[in-house]
């Protein structure tokens, strides 16, 4: 149950916690300023980490539009600029490609982009690497992180889970800490959100950040999966549209998606 009382409108419209069958009410998402009418309004910096080009659009666009929209700083670290993924293509070649794409759906989101220097099939997770990432997310100090869930069958998504966690643990305060699911039953697997975030006002803008990616077939990524899932997720947490994580953070057990 939630630490403290939650309208249950709000908490069914904002978000649900849900462990294996049973459904209980361990995601309170607390309401920015605007719309809860708290005093609360400081703006927050949150980072996501993405493997490749198109997966922090997956996994939760949506909810760093929202983040965006409500006047917070989002940024989009992502790890490779998914130099392998179109055939026929030099590394060089895709990776300037794709990182067109990935401006052009960051613009969408309303977030900055950055790019973390490793090569897409190549990534490599290393003490190095670790110190890079850390060294990175201590400069942009956020309030709260985005990465996906480590148990997956890509180990780039892996190497952007591990890379992200190992930082996180090094920060103080340490982050809030989300997974985010991309592919799930193809890549991402054994995921049991604990956290949903209803996406439903900002679901255009979470398929036109998809669709940039022209390169990947983005209308076709989430034709064939990412509107499963968030038809999927929505219907779990009684919304139209939702966006699921796995929170992990001991300072902070009531899973509340800060500032959202
Ligand atoms: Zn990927």
């Amino acid at each position: 149950m939630p630490s403290q009382p939650t309208p249950r409108r709000r908490f069914l419209k904002e978000s649900v916690g849900l462990a294996g069958s049973a459904v209980f009410a361990a995601a309170a998402v607390p309401l920015p300023a605007a719309l809860s009418g708290s005093n609360e309004n400081r703006k927050l910096k949150v980072v996501c980490v993405g493997g490749h080009p198109d997966d922090p659009e997956s996994g939760c666009a949506g909810t760093l539009a929202r983040y965006a929209e409500l006047g917070h700083a989002v940024t989009i670290i992502y790890i490779t600029r998914g130099e392998r993924g179109i055939r026929d293509k030099s590394l060089d070649e895709s990776a300037k490609i794709r990182s067109v794409e990935c401006e052009s759906a960051c613009k969408i989101i309303g977030a900055r982009p950055l790019f973390f220097g490793q090569i897409d099939g190549a990534t490599e997770l290393t003490r190095v690497q670790v110190d890079a990432m850390t060294k990175l997310l201590s400069n942009e100090k956020p309030d709260v992180v985005f990465t996906h869930w480590p148990i997956d069958t890509h180990m780039d998504h892996q190497v952007a889970s591990f890379l992200t966690i190992r930082a996180c643990m090094a920060l103080r305060p340490h982050p809030d800490l989300y997974f985010f699911e991309v592919n799930t039953g193809s890549q991402s697997e054994g995921f049991l959100p604990n956290t949903y975030v209803d996406v439903s006002s900002v679901l255009e803008k979470k398929k036109n950040a998809l669709f940039s990616h022209e390169s990947q077939d983005g209308k076709g990524v989430w034709r064939d999966h990412h509107e499963v899932i968030a038809n999927w997720r929505g219907r779990e947490a009684g919304v139209r549209a939702a966006e699921a994580f796995v929170h992990l953070n001991r300072e902070n057990p009531n899973s509340q998606l800060p500032g959202i």
